[in-house]
């Protein structure tokens, strides 16, 4: 079973930015966890818990005890992370980022932990730097397209016909680029800076 950790700014991020790929790996029968470090308000839990229990993943409130991030990571041991864009225009979605970061030294080197780590897409694809988010991993979201609608739909609070917009805009963009209707894109991390590479790739 693949056990996917995302560890986010906000409850609605994980459905705004990875609902489709959400969807696809429920249906994989993939453990689905999803961390969020901010604006863990009693109105947001409450939408999210909603996802979580139709969907059926499971989520952490730690706006309160993000310590407690390395202690979850440790025990779930998922082969792949998800989190914000180092660039993304949203200061807490960096912040968040920038915290799993500070954490990666403890998993990898203390903990022997084994991932891959991806960043998500972000508002309008602009970073704080102006610069743009290029993906390089695409997943077809088109048979899950309803669903991620419906995921962000559930949260009332957060004006999700905005949300469902402008994820329309870029989830059309990427299936454009990655042939099919609507992909999400992901931009895998290299971890200290190890490029990802073949094994044996000199001979
Ligand atoms: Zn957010």
């Amino acid at each position: 079973m693949k056990r996917i950790a995302f560890v986010l700014a906000h409850p609605d991020d994980a459905e705004i930015w990875c609902g489709g790929m959400i969807a696809k790996e429920l249906e994989n029968h993939s453990d689905i966890r999803i961390f969020y470090l901010y604006a863990c308000t009693e109105e947001r839990i409450k939408e999210s818990n909603y996802n979580s229990k139709k969907y059926g993943y499971k989520v952490y409130y730690l706006e309160h005890e993000k310590e407690k991030l390395v202690e979850y990571l440790l025990k779930f041991n998922p082969g792949l992370i998800i989190t914000h864009w180092e660039y993304d225009a949203n200061f807490e979605h960096r912040e968040t980022c920038r915290y799993l970061n500070s954490i990666i030294p403890t998993l990898i080197f203390s903990n022997k932990m084994n991932f891959k780590l991806f960043y998500c897409e972000s508002v309008n694809l602009i970073g704080n730097n102006n610069n743009f988010f290029v993906p390089d991993y695409y997943i077809d979201i088109s048979d899950k397209y309803i669903t991620k609608n419906d995921m962000i739909g559930n949260y009332c609070s957060q004006n999700p016909e905005y949300w469902k917009k402008i994820i329309d805009t870029q989830n059309k963009l990427f299936g454009n680029v990655s042939g099919c209707n609507y992909s999400e894109g992901y931009q895998q991390v290299q971890i200290f800076g190890v490029k990802k590479c073949k094994k044996n790739i000199i001979e």
